[in-house]
């Protein structure tokens, strides 16, 4: 074997998703993205990072004499028996050039719904949805979230012969058989917003639309919602509720948002704790408290990183998606149809006894799924407590 091969083998032996070729000062680091966090995987001498750089250079087809220019290359390689389909993004520094593969492989990321993590409520609810149809869809949630997997699920669940599905991605992750995907191409002015509408001529029944992020984008999508069309997107709001503020902020009057929507999906991804090494823990003031001020019961066990050989010492081993689901019902859209806020809106859900992220998070603690450290980190308190606005 080769150097690529060795490298991109263990990257995909290793579940990396990624693989960084560092310049650095006395060579070169090699490290992968495992599990969402880089991981460093080995260093190389300047030698062999600039013959490795220029072995992937030439596999992708990049000329050598174009050093100074940052190149994007899309590649299929069959390494070790396996095909992989790498993303390459060359960029020159300072100290010298830098390479990042993202390695696309379908397995990993399309997921039936029961492999996505939800508890059986969500799941019946989401499971609903692809039997009735009924309103436009919103997965939300930051950047890295799991929202794509999410939409991905979905489609993979309805789609069939008798539907013809279109979908609007900037960049197409991954090619489905029998749905039509249409790249965003802003450079031909081919923007969400005219990939909808283009998506729109060619008659289908559901339209999936990769990011809504501007006025533009929104008005078509909830368009093509209120003339019928089965609608999926993704948006970035920190919770299901503001995801009507979004909307709102794009300038999307009430009567449509209730015309249109039909389920929100606000998710975030953690890291599940390796169930090799995990262990029990002390639920600490620290927990209780956030818990507390967040008005969700406070988990009864909690477990621990510990690291073995399962998990490369990480303590965590795969990851997985917490969630909260919104389904519309009429009370709900009475609130936004009087212009309520989003702090009324989600007060009334909390009087419903509804579930909020917060409290699927306190589940999967609980039961050992992941740790506090990680819930920690995603920043969740909930707005009712601060009083804080949505950005
Ligand atoms: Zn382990």
């Amino acid at each position: 074997m080769n150097q690529i091969d060795v490298i991109f083998s263990d990257a995909a032996n290793s579940r990396a998703t990624d693989i960084h070729i560092d310049p650095v000062m006395d060579g070169y680091q090699i490290r992968y993205r495992i599990d969402g966090k880089l991981r460093l995987n080995r260093n190389l001498k300047k030698s062999a990072g600039i013959s490795l750089i220029n072995q992937i250079k030439a596999a992708a087809g990049i000329e050598p004499g174009t050093a100074f220019l940052p190149k994007d290359e899309r590649i299929k390689l069959s390494i070790s028996g396996r095909s992989l389909d790498l993303r390459i993004t060359l960029v020159p520094c300072i100290s010298g050039p830098k390479i990042a593969i993202r390695l696309l492989d379908p397995n990993n990321v399309i997921r039936e719904i029961p492999q996505l993590g939800l508890q059986p409520e969500d799941r019946t609810a989401l499971e609903e949805w692809t039997r009735s149809l009924n309103g436009m869809i919103l997965v939300t949630g930051p950047t890295s979230s799991g929202k794509t997997t999410t939409l991905y699920s979905l489609l993979y669940e309805i789609a069939e012969e008798s539907r013809h599905v279109v979908t609007v991605e900037d960049p197409v992750e991954y090619e489905i058989d029998g749905i039509n995907q249409i790249q965003v191409d802003n450079r031909h002015n081919l923007d969400f917003a005219e990939g909808v509408k283009t998506a729109l001529r060619l008659d289908p029944d559901c339209v999936m639309v990769g990011e809504i992020r501007a006025h533009d984008a929104a008005f078509e999508a909830v368009n093509a919602a209120v003339q019928g069309h089965v609608v999926m997107a993704t948006l970035h709001s920190r919770d299901m509720v503001s995801a009507v503020t979004r909307l709102r902020n794009y300038d999307i009057e009430n009567h449509q948002i209730t015309t249109a929507l039909g389920v929100v999906v606000n998710q975030r991804l953690v890291r599940k704790l390796c169930d090799h090494c995990r262990k029990k823990g002390e639920v600490t003031e620290s927990t209780k408290t956030f818990f507390e001020s967040n008005r969700v019961s406070i988990p009864e066990t909690l477990f621990l990183p510990v690291g073995c050989e399962h998990c490369a010492n990480s303590g965590y081993f795969g990851r997985t998606g917490i969630f909260e689901i919104w389904n519309l019902d009429v009370s709900d859209y009475e609130l936004i149809l009087a212009n309520q806020d989003e702090k009324a809106i989600r007060n009334k859900l909390k009087n419903d006894n509804h579930t909020f992220i917060l409290h699927d998070a306190a589940k999967k603690l609980a039961d050992g799924t992941t740790s506090f450290d990680e819930i920690k980190v995603l920043g969740l308190d909930l707005p009712w407590t601060t009083g804080r606005a949505s950005p």
